[in-house]
């Protein structure tokens, strides 16, 4: 089985953005928001069947572990009510396709985090996440306030409920950057690779995996520069007197394959060692296009894994074991989404 650890929902139907704005636009004039919007499963289905479900199987992939836009999550945005308001109906919608679609999209969750307010707001959505729908894992942003790093830092005591609830709960967390709304910053071309860098580094520097060591933490997009650069941070360790890097993060601390060429995926995989490397392609999401050099999509990621010089059983931990093993609640849900019917399947 071929897992896809990273999609957003990048394609939902237009009125699920549209009542965002509006909600947003309320709030600044300090009213109601609307209604939520009404989306048949047609128009859900639609949009994944031309999507993700086209792509999974033009790729030869599986199954995706399929979360809220992350660009979309937008916590800078509004109050924490607000924030409160999108996680939770963002987190439904992804929860209806896994219905549609319960063989090739297992759920994970965004929370409803706001600029500078304790994270411990964010435990009843992620409770209503693993327990109500299902979801295998979520994803925390480091940076609420969109580029400003204005909060705490991830070794902080600020973030131990979120941790402590996903240990509880057996379930990882992607730390994942939103959209930025500092200009200084492009949002997926530096911010997110820039949360990616400083996510490791803050964690690199702190004792969060000593007071959780059960924590398992998901770096996307390759891990930023971290491998590019393993010789700095494993260089900085030793300054700082740290442990072996192997030894401090690499229990706790896992990268995604979102990076669109092969030269980056050979040295992600030369560089950090095979257990800690997830299949992911993020498809449908900020590249899109055709790479001229190649002939194929820049997120079709899968061909670059195919073409790493590896064992056919390290490839098959990066395909599919690793995230059996860091999603721990994954293999029970494959088998409980597998046994469903197709919600409003015609016969
Ligand atoms: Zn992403």
């Amino acid at each position: 089985m071929i897992i896809d650890c990273h999609g957003h929902y990048t394609t939902a139907p237009p009125q699920h953005e549209q009542w965002r704005h509006q909600q947003i636009e309320a709030h600044s004039k300090s009213g109601q928001a609307p209604p939520r919007p009404s989306m048949s499963d047609d128009e859900i289905r639609q949009t994944i069947a031309g999507g993700q479900l086209r792509v999974q199987r033009e790729r030869g992939t599986d199954l995706t572990i399929f979360s809220p836009r992350a660009a979309g999550m937008g916590h800078h945005l509004g109050d924490a009510s607000t924030s409160q308001a999108w996680a939770s109906a963002c987190n439904e919608l992804i929860h209806r396709v896994c219905k549609l679609f319960p063989r090739n999209f297992i759920g994970a969750g965004m929370l409803p985090q706001s600029p500078g307010v304790s994270p411990r707001n964010c435990i009843a959505e992620l409770d209503r996440c693993v327990n109500e729908y299902g979801f295998v894992g979520v994803n925390l942003n480091p940076d609420p306030s969109g580029g400003y790093w204005t909060d705490p830092p991830l070794s902080d005591s600020y973030w131990y409920p979120v941790y402590e609830k996903l240990v509880e709960l057996g379930v990882p967390a992607m730390i994942h950057v939103s959209h930025a709304c500092n200009p200084a910053y492009h949002t997926t071309g530096s911010h997110y690779l820039n949360g990616d860098t400083t996510a490791f580094m803050q964690l690199m520097t702190s004792t969060v995996f000593r007071d959780f060591p059960d924590l398992k933490l998901i770096i996307p997009h390759g891990g930023g520069a971290v491998p590019y650069h393993w010789g700095r941070f494993r260089g900085l360790a030793q300054v700082m007197k740290l442990p072996d890097l192997r030894e401090h993060l690499l229990k706790n601390i896992f990268f995604d394959t979102c990076v669109y060429h092969l030269p980056g995926q050979e040295l992600l995989a030369k560089v950090i060692p095979v257990d800690n490397i997830l299949f992911a392609s993020e498809m449908i999401g900020a590249v899109p296009g055709v790479d001229p050099e190649t002939g194929h999509n820049f997120d079709d990621t899968k061909r670059y894994v195919d073409q790493l010089p590896l064992s056919a059983a390290d490839k098959a931990k990066i395909f599919e074991g690793n995230a059996r093993r860091v999603f721990g609640r994954l293999t029970h849900q494959i088998e409980r989404q597998s046994a469903m019917e197709p919600a409003g399947a015609r016969s």
